[in-house]
């Protein structure tokens, strides 16, 4: 892709600073390395234009929630060396296409996904993330959490997968505080963690709620719409 103008974007360079700042200013308060934290841009329903616009200003590590999306700008962008971690719900029919691209997978929540990208034709194994879900209502996605260690075996058995640790989203704040969440969260890891202890990673905090992710542990942050603006409708 060509013609990549940060003018188109106006803001995005400016918004991209002001968030790596919050999260240095995070881990400071919660006295951990900024190394240890990786920021995924999530650019869902934003053109590939953006996302190229983006990896100019030196991001490496991009977020997708839909297949055919996904699929088409990392296609568009493939010379560009982005990482594309996938983390929306994944249609088991298209695990083995999502593979192709994906470099990351958050949102592993159910065994037969597991058995579907076992069968992938991969370079190196596919990060994977077990998503928890920390509701109760089974429709906002995630596996219950005394799935967790199930889905997680099973990931550890599956030479296509490695197993990374958890993901989750945080209730509305409405429904419970996000650090409340992501303490439960941790508490999820650290079960995993004794079944595997190379799956340290936390995948958790978005615009809203990754100083609190950062402060509970979480090693991978989704940030979008703090970066890229609004979200354009979906198409
Ligand atoms: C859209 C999305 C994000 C980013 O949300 P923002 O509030 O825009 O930062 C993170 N995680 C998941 C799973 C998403 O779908």
């Amino acid at each position: 892709m060509t013609g990549v103008d940060l003018a188109d974007f106006p803001g995005l360079a400016d918004r991209l600073e002001a968030v790596r700042g919050g999260i240095a200013d995070a881990c400071r308060v919660a006295e951990r390395d900024p190394a240890d934290v990786t920021l995924i841009v999530v650019t869902k329903f934003h053109p590939a234009a953006l996302v190229a616009a983006l990896a100019g200003l030196g991001v490496r590590d991009v977020g997708e929630n839909r297949h055919q999306e996904a699929q088409s700008k990392a296609e568009e962008l493939a010379g560009l060396g982005l990482d594309w971690h996938f983390i929306g719900q994944l249609q088991t029919k298209k695990a083995r296409q999502a593979a192709r691209y994906a470099s990351a997978i958050h949102s592993i929540d159910r065994e037969r996904l597991v058995d579907a990208l076992a069968t992938a034709e991969v370079e190196k194994p596919i990060d994977a993330f077990v998503q928890v879900n920390l509701t109760d209502d089974p429709a906002r996605g995630g596996a219950a959490p005394d799935e967790v260690e199930r889905i997680a075996e099973r990931v550890l058995q599956t030479p296509t997968l490695r197993l990374r640790g958890l993901m989750a989203v945080a209730p509305l704040p409405e429904e419970e505080d996000p650090a409340s969440a992501f303490a439960r969260l941790r508490g999820h890891s650290e079960r995993v963690r004794t079944l595997a202890p190379e799956a340290t990673a936390i995948s958790a905090g978005m615009t809203h709620d990754y100083a609190e992710a950062i402060a509970a542990g979480a090693t991978h942050l989704r940030i979008g719409s703090a970066i890229t603006g609004k979200r354009p409708d979906p198409r």
